[in-house]
């Protein structure tokens, strides 16, 4: 079985514990206003137009974005980095785009790292059937789980799909005694009122949070703009500004005082 994937991370240190590799798997049926990679949306290959310009001058080349790998494929990578991997109890790391939306795929390449060793983390947005989740828990040492916003027409408005499968599915993970991370975008204007941060403290850390290894606010930034430009996609978040340094601080203090662990950043 062949999966597809975008773009493949060597001696990535965010993801996840130790030095790991992260693959990003192609396709996300969500659309986020302030997502990174745009690029990994879409579910097939595809070819992009660049557009560089250089003063006046226009460039354009065409680039393909997706490839396809099998599960021997993915070994052989995790192979040649099983050294640092291991001297760093470190693992394998599944992103995207969303991993889920390959399920099949994920499945095997996931079962195939954990029988040969490898530490596995999934990056995911929640946005699949809980039948899949409940299918994938005993190959994920740690859920790097994103939340979004807790009101479902808003969630719906900025990243295309509702919330409460993501929330059910949350809830799922953490009943579930697996390991996992929060990851909480923090987008002016969209989830980062006291109001909804309270909210968002209450879910997450509800009646039971014991498995909930860390909590990463991620500062919405406009680095990710750039790919719309390059790609030629149309970017939704107009003149929205990054939260500054003074407001990540107050939110990383924030949730610390609840006891957990927090990181501004992957
Ligand atoms: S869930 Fe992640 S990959 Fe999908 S659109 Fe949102 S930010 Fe992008």
């Amino acid at each position: 079985m062949k999966g597809i994937i975008f773009s493949v991370k060597r001696y990535a240190i965010h993801d996840g514990p130790g030095i790991r590799v992260t693959f990003f798997m192609k396709g996300c049926p969500l659309s986020c206003w302030w997502c990174h990679n745009p690029e990994g949306r879409s579910y097939e290959p595809s070819t992009v137009e660049q557009i560089d310009r250089i003063g006046e001058k226009e460039f354009r080349k065409k680039e393909i974005v997706g490839k396809f790998y099998d599960t021997k494929d993915i070994l052989a990578i995790l192979e040649k980095e099983r050294i640092f991997i291991n001297q760093s109890k470190g693992g394998v790391t599944f992103s995207g785009g969303e991993p889920m939306i390959q399920f099949d795929f994920l499945l095997e390449v996931m079962q195939s790292c954990k029988e040969n060793g490898f530490h596995t983390a999934m990056d995911t947005s929640g946005y699949s059937t809980s039948e899949s989740f409940n299918k994938i828990l005993p190959l994920t040492d740690l859920f790097l789980f994103d939340i979004k916003h807790l009101d479902n027409l808003k969630h719906k408005e900025f990243t295309g799909v509702p919330n409460e499968l993501i929330l059910n599915n949350f809830n799922l993970i953490v009943e579930s005694g697996n390991d996992y991370m929060v990851r909480i975008p923090i987008v002016p204007g969209f989830n980062d009122d006291p109001d909804h941060i309270s909210r968002l403290k209450n879910f997450i850390l509800g009646e039971k949070h014991e498995n909930l290894k860390m909590i990463n606010l991620l500062p919405f930034h406009k680095i990710g703009s750039s790919k719309y430009k390059k790609f030629n996609i149309p970017y939704k978040m107009g003149n929205v500004e990054e939260p500054s340094t003074q407001k990540m601080k107050e939110l990383k203090a924030f949730f610390s005082g609840y006891g957990v662990r927090v990181k501004i950043g992957g």
